[in-house]
């Protein structure tokens, strides 16, 4: 599972609202790791004025569609190019559908990169749903926030950087409905696959932030030990 010769990357999955977005920050400013947020390279796309970044926006913003497996593989591409040397990678929000995993594999090792861990941050269907609710993100820096817990309901400004605290589109009831519909049909099967290949740690996510990441780290550790 582990070569050191390789260079090391990390996939991060899980139902929305898993958290994986905020360890995948966590872990990459601990092990010195590029964060690769696919979700977050699309939305910086869909606000292009571009027919691509136009062609993003319908399919993220307005009709909660899955990005074509090519584009996502593209941005995946375009992101790991701009790694510097021997750094290595935390990747959140691939790969979300079984037809992602080849080409994924394929492109990481373009660049001398090979998946040493998974992880899947394990929640419920309740959870994700209240969790998304009560979502709000920074513009600005793209740190998330439940509303209520880390923020105050009323809360415009974040306390990191002073951007702008929204909602995002996705995180809309509609929208929640929609993304969870994708997650059971496409992303469930990626999940069984991972396990099936013995590949997959299994995180229980409904803990709180700094257990969640305790348990991480415990398998790195592991690994920068050798
Ligand atoms: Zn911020």
């Amino acid at each position: 599972m582990r070569q050191k010769k390789q260079l090391m990357a990390i996939v991060l999955i899980g139902q929305q609202g898993c958290g994986k977005g905020t360890q995948a920050r966590l872990l990459a400013e601990k092990y010195k790791l590029k964060h690769i947020e696919v979700g977050n390279l699309l939305r910086q796309i869909a606000k292009e004025k571009n027919s691509l970044g136009k062609k993003v926006d319908q399919l993220i913003n307005k009709e909660g569609k899955m990005i074509p497996r090519d584009l996502v593989i593209q941005v995946i591409d375009r992101a790991i190019s701009k790694a510097t040397k021997n750094e290595g990678l935390i990747l959140d929000g691939t790969t979300r559908r079984q037809v992602e995993i080849a080409p994924l594999e394929k492109i990481l090792s373009k660049y001398s990169y090979s998946i040493s861990y998974i992880f899947y941050l394990k929640i419920s269907k309740a959870i994700t749903i209240s969790r998304l609710g009560k979502r709000r993100v920074c513009q600005q820096c793209g740190r998330s926030f439940i509303a209520g817990v880390d923020i105050t309901l009323q809360q415009k400004k974040c306390s990191f950087c002073g951007g702008q605290i929204i909602r995002r589109i996705d995180d809309r009831p509609m929208a929640i409905r929609q993304r969870l519909a994708i997650y059971q049909t496409k992303t469930q099967p990626v999940i069984k696959y991972y396990q099936q290949q013995k590949k997959l740690i299994e995180i229980n996510g409904k803990q709180p932030i700094k257990k969640v990441f305790r348990d991480i780290v415990q398998y790195l550790d592991d690994y920068y030990k050798k």
